[in-house]
């Protein structure tokens, strides 16, 4: 889909976002034929750098991120040829002339906030002042939005003062995920989910979200931040509610973020037995959480695991069970939707029972699959076998539809056309941090300490426990 012409700038374009995952997929976007022939992206940053300079190092970005598409060298140089750079100062004067000069009038004008979010409320103050902040213009702000409901609300405060929230676009690269796109589809798009899409059906739904890495140079950042801050209040909290919501009216953008809201707001506080904190340990020669951010007092919490509840009509006694974590077995991250068993089983007891699972995988392998049940083929009498109706778009649609956008080259021309719907709203942020905050402020009251985990495990014992406990356990790490 052709877009209108537009100026991007990327502030942080310089940075370690920028290089692996913004400038890669604008290229990708190029290459798709989504930059018309008067787009323009700006590299904005604080080191000093002229456009030649920016575009050789972009470049190298490119063939580092994603060095099948920088085969093509002719692209690539007509690609390159769209991008200046201005050396800016987010808290100061210098370059801020110069880049009202190079943004252009009169068409779009999206301004990527790449940087730390200190600078979020000097940068739109600054687009403001220097005349950029029009009503043809819009903010894409990254994470971390805030640390807590007092920071989020000031920092909606301070781009309120300066943007409209439908020029506000918050990033939960979760969301550009094809697949989970793809789940909405499916939820909506059939006759045969939606029926049993609640607490009558639905035993329990997990969500993973597991990485094999550990903090890697992240140490500092994260340390301040922990897995609950970093992944549970923003992209698995985004999950729940993609699954828990009522049917939007519309696939708008407010229809969709009205929806999502209720689901925060449904959650009940989470008692601190339901709760579960790791930090993992050395792995021959990888150092311990501790060791890796440098603090060998550290608390922060490298994994959480926790029982939700949604407590609405739909969803009373369905518990949502949630984890996720570093260093653990593998990298995967997936949402199964666990349903009841049958009410009698016909066929007698050794037959074998099982139930159905509906298992909506991000990653790696995105697809969708659903677990039936069948009898096994063979003359042993009626004994019954699980197997997968499998989703997979490679197989279903052809081996062109696994080639999809990555979640931030969607992201970015949603915001281009003015797309708003995989964005999250200011209420619903808030929202999110005003479930999360008092967990967080229970740990720091009680002092609890997160339990180390071996790397390579699926967390510490007592996560696994959180499920046993009421009869159900984790699916596998893989
Ligand atoms: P980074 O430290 O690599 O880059 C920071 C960028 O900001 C650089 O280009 C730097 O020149 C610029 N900058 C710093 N101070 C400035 C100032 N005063 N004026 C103008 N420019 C200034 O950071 P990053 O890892 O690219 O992260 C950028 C943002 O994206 C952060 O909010 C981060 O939380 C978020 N984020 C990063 C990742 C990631 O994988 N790196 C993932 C998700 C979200």
């Amino acid at each position: 889909i052709p877009v209108e012409p537009f100026d991007l700038v990327v502030f942080g374009g310089t940075g370690d976002l920028a290089r692996r995952k913004i400038l890669p997929a604008l290229y990708r976007r190029f290459l798709a034929g989504q930059m018309g022939e008067t787009s323009r992206v700006i590299g904005a940053a604080r080191s000093v750098m002229d456009a030649a300079g920016y575009r050789d190092f972009v470049r190298a970005a490119i063939d580092e991120f994603d060095p099948v598409s920088a085969g093509d060298e002719g692209a690539l140089a007509a690609f390159l040829e769209r991008l200046s750079y201005v050396a800016v100062d987010a808290t100061g004067d210098t370059g801020w002339d110069r880049l009202a000069g190079e943004v252009g009038s009169g068409r779009i004008r999206a301004f990527y906030f790449s940087v730390g979010p200190r600078l979020f409320g000097a940068l739109a103050e600054r687009l403001h002042e220097y005349g950029m902040a029009d009503s043809d213009s819009r903010i894409v702000v990254e994470k971390p939005f805030g640390r807590d409901l007092a920071s989020a609300r000031e920092l909606n405060r301070v781009l309120a003062q300066h943007f409209h929230e439908h020029q506000i676009y918050r990033i939960d690269h979760y969301l550009g995920k094809e697949t989970v796109q793809n789940l909405m589809a499916v939820r909506f798009g059939n006759m045969l989910f939606e029926p049993l899409w609640n607490s009558q059906y639905v035993d329990h739904i997990q969500i993973t979200v597991a990485e094999s890495v550990g903090v890697g140079g992240r140490g500092d950042y994260y340390d301040r931040a922990g897995a609950m801050r970093d992944m549970m209040q923003n992209h698995l909290m985004q999950l729940l509610c993609l699954i828990a919501m009522e049917p939007p009216a519309k696939f708008d953008p407010d229809a969709v973020r009205d929806e999502k809201l209720k689901v925060i707001r449904a959650l009940d506080p989470v008692a601190p037995d339901n709760v579960v904190r790791g930090q993992y340990e050395a792995d021959g020669d990888k150092p311990d959480y501790r060791a890796q951010v440098g603090d060998p007092e550290s608390t922060t919490e490298s994994f959480v695991a926790l029982k939700a509840h949604v407590s609405n009509w739909r969803w009373a006694g369905t518990p949502f069970y949630l984890r996720t974590g570093k260093r653990l077995k593998d990298r995967a991250s997936e949402i199964a939707v666990v349903f009841k068993e049958t009410p009698h089983s016909i066929f007698g007891e050794d037959a074998g029972r099982h139930r159905n699972i509906l298992t909506i995988r991000l990653q790696p392998n995105e697809g969708i699959e659903l677990g039936v049940t069948i009898k096994e083929p063979g003359p042993g009498g009626m004994r019954l076998v699980d197997v997968p109706l499998d989703m997979t778009f490679a197989e279903a649609l052809g081996p062109d539809s696994a080639d999809f956008p990555d979640a931030y080259e969607r992201l970015i021309m949603d915001v281009i056309r003015g797309n708003q719907t995989l964005f999250m709203r200011g209420d619903e942020v808030e929202a999110a941090w005003a479930w999360t905050d008092p967990i967080i402020e229970g740990w720091e009251e009680r002092g609890d300490a997160p339990k180390p985990y071996d790397s390579g495990s699926a967390g510490p014992d007592d996560a696994l426990m959180l499920m046993h406990r009421d009869g159900r356990r984790w699916r596998e790490i893989k």
